[in-house]
């Protein structure tokens, strides 16, 4: 497959991106290309289907020199070395392509076993409650607590940036769940004919207020965390060489993680979304 694949239809409309492989081993978005790609026939707009990270992809590692997903960032935030990464050249790469569309969606899985969840901003709330209802929470806030993802990207534009989470790498309901999302993304943007939607459910929203970073090579997690388990303040969460590290406040863990490098990302923390108006 092409690294980047453009299909436009014959009617005027929208201009979207599609991306997969973001992260190289996870392998749903890219099985979903593989599988609707083919046989798509866009009737307005133009999308663009993006496979992220090819060299990862080739090596199916989730990358090779910097995480993509945190690589769109303004190249201002990044020092001369780092951008001489391969992952950073391919950030400015998309870029090209994010600056056309008005709308992104990015998928992705996890390593471990997790409930399917969506990360975007308060903007693409609406477009977000139609991809599925497999998809069991929203969360927000990743922008402020992890810059540089693609999403956010889109976000800091005041576009639609839509990450989803569909489960497990090698889990064959992740490739059925990012096929879904693939088309009643097409769907909610105008690209294919609208079809009643049963996917469309309301799902909680969850804000994303803290993120904790590692300060030593040795962050140890006190026990395992399943994804969204609710944790009372002062909850011991892991050890930073020895360093009893307590949640900051009461709320929902996600992404929590043993790491063995300083300034990794160790857990992040959110809290139930309350609208603001
Ligand atoms: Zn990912």
């Amino acid at each position: 497959m092409e690294n980047i694949i453009i299909k436009t239809g014959k009617n005027p409309g929208n201009i979207s991106t599609i991306m997969a492989g973001t992260h190289g081993n996870e392998i749903c978005g890219i099985q979903a290309f593989e599988n609707i790609i083919p046989n798509l026939e866009i009737e307005h707009g133009t999308v663009f289907f993006i496979l992220g990270n090819p060299k990862a992809i080739a090596e199916n590692v989730r990358y090779t020199e910097y995480n993509l997903n945190r690589a769109f960032k303004d190249i201002s935030e990044y020092s001369k070395a780092e951008l001489k990464n391969y992952e950073l050249q391919r950030a400015q790469e998309i870029k090209k392509y994010l600056d056309k569309s008005s709308a992104l969606l990015d998928i992705h899985s996890a390593k471990k076993k997790t409930e399917p969840f969506i990360f975007c901003e308060e903007k693409s709330i609406s477009t977000a409650q139609e991809l599925s209802s497999k998809f069991l929470k929203i969360v927000l806030g990743v922008n402020a607590v992890e810059p540089g993802g693609t999403d956010g990207y889109m976000a800091n534009m005041g576009k639609i940036g839509i990450c989803v989470e569909c489960g497990q790498h090698n889990d064959k309901s992740a490739i059925t769940l990012a096929e879904q999302s693939i088309h009643n993304f097409l769907k909610n943007r105008g690209h294919i004919q609208k079809s009643n939607n049963e996917n469309r459910a309301d799902k909680p929203i969850i804000n994303l207020e803290y993120s904790y970073y590692t300060k030593t090579n040795s962050f140890i997690l006190e026990r395992n965390f399943s994804d969204f388990e609710h944790l009372e303040k002062g909850t011991l969460v892991g050890k930073d060489s020895g360093k009893s590290i307590y949640t900051p406040f009461s709320g929902y863990i996600v992404f929590a993680r043993n790491c063995n490098k300083k300034n990794l990302e160790g857990f992040l923390l959110g809290k139930d979304y309350i609208k603001h108006d």
